[in-house]
């Protein structure tokens, strides 16, 4: 297995500012830790350097005027303009450098697509990627430019059909709309119900239209969801309906918010049925383009992605925290003693709960999407 690491460090020039969820610095704090772990130095693997994107790049999703106005915005434009786009106090701030955070974030994502897509590795991961709520003139849920949907028609163009996975708690909604009516494209989102959380739709009832009628497919979880009825779903869903679509290339969005102790959200995954989902979508054995995408809990993320990062390379790791990281990681926020989490204790009724909604939702997409045809058996 051939792998690309993709990667700056000029991530850590920006910042959403202290007050915001997503901190940029936890991919800094991830790289490190994967590298204190000696995961690049691996025979199998490459290290790049994260590229721009370049603002034709951009167009291929997102309109003019609003490249423009992010543009504009980036170097201080009155807040009026950019308020009508998303921009503003709040989820999408305005700060210093979004504009070329913006361009580094996607141009890793299209790096990633071409070393697939050539042949130069066979899994590529950037893990400032995964902005998966950003409309095409509209900033939406942290997210200002939309890279998987970017990366998606970059493969397009170039003739490969693309599924998309996105394991994120929160739903997949910008990638769902800008593909919603196409064949060409299957996306598939695991996530916590749009009832609990933003952005509130991903329900098993939207499932594409005219021509993409079957290749949108969601499954919203209750809070509560635990690793073995995560897993059951992801694994009774994802795994027949790729088969059966066939695609040249995977992008998948690998949030790390769906954790017990993320703090904006409530299903309860831990280490163990992240890592098995990692390894179920490896064993597909399909050109990989990985993303990253939420976690807004410090530890969890540099955990889970390294864990992701040593299954891509097949390579087991040790449970002890490298001394060295511990040392750099604790005045970032990194507080935890070992790699994997202990097993999770859930209370019986909630876990109970939560495992109904899911066999629910599943049976419900077997009865419609698997029973026409998109799908098997
Ligand atoms: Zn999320």
């Amino acid at each position: 297995m051939r792998t690309a690491f993709i990667y700056t460090d000029r991530y850590a020039d920006y910042d959403y500012g202290p007050a915001h969820p997503l901190r940029i610095i936890r991919l800094k704090l991830t790289y490190e830790l994967i590298k204190a772990y000696g995961l690049l130095d691996l025979p199998s693997t490459r290290f790049v350097e994260t590229r721009k994107a370049t603002e034709e790049e951009l167009l291929l999703f997102h309109s003019r005027d609003y490249v423009d106005v992010l543009k504009r915005a980036s170097q201080g434009s009155p807040a009026g303009e950019a308020f009508v786009y998303g921009l503003g106090p709040g989820d999408n701030p305005l700060f210093d450098g979004l504009w070329k955070w913006s361009l580094l974030a996607t141009g890793a994502s299209i790096q990633g697509a071409q070393l697939v897509v050539e042949g130069e590795a066979d899994i590529a991961f950037n893990i400032a990627g995964g902005l998966h709520h950003a409309l095409r003139d509209r900033a939406s849920g942290f997210c200002y430019v939309n890279d998987p949907v970017i990366t998606i028609l970059w493969l397009l163009s170039r003739g490969k059909r693309v599924a998309y996975i996105d394991i994120d708690a929160h739903h997949g909604d910008g990638v769902q709309r800008a593909f919603y009516g196409t064949d060409r494209v299957i996306t598939i989102s695991l996530h916590e119900s749009g009832n609990f959380l933003f952005p509130g739709s991903g329900f098993e009832y939207e499932m594409g239209e005219g021509d993409g009628k079957g290749y949108s497919i969601n499954v919203p979880l209750y809070p509560f969801t635990d690793d073995e009825t995560y897993l059951w779903a992801f694994e009774e869903v994802i795994p027949p309906l790729i088969r059966e679509f066939k695609p040249d290339v995977m992008v998948t969005q690998l949030g790390v918010d769906t954790f017990y102790s993320d703090p904006l959200t409530h299903l309860c995954l831990t280490t163990r049925g992240f890592t098995k989902v990692i390894e179920r979508l490896r064993d597909l054995s399909i050109p990989w383009v990985a993303l990253g995408g939420g976690g807004y809990e410090f530890g969890n993320v540099a955990r889970a992605w390294t864990l992701a990062w040593a299954i891509m390379n097949g390579v087991e790791l040790e449970d002890e925290i490298p001394g060295p990281f511990e040392e750099m990681g604790r005045p970032l926020g990194f507080r935890e003693d070992t790699l994997r989490d202990l097993p999770l204790s859930i209370p019986q009724g909630r876990r109970q709960e939560a495992r109904m909604e899911a066999e629910r939702v599943v049976n419900y997409l077997k009865k419609t999407i698997f029973s026409k045809g998109q799908g098997c058996p």
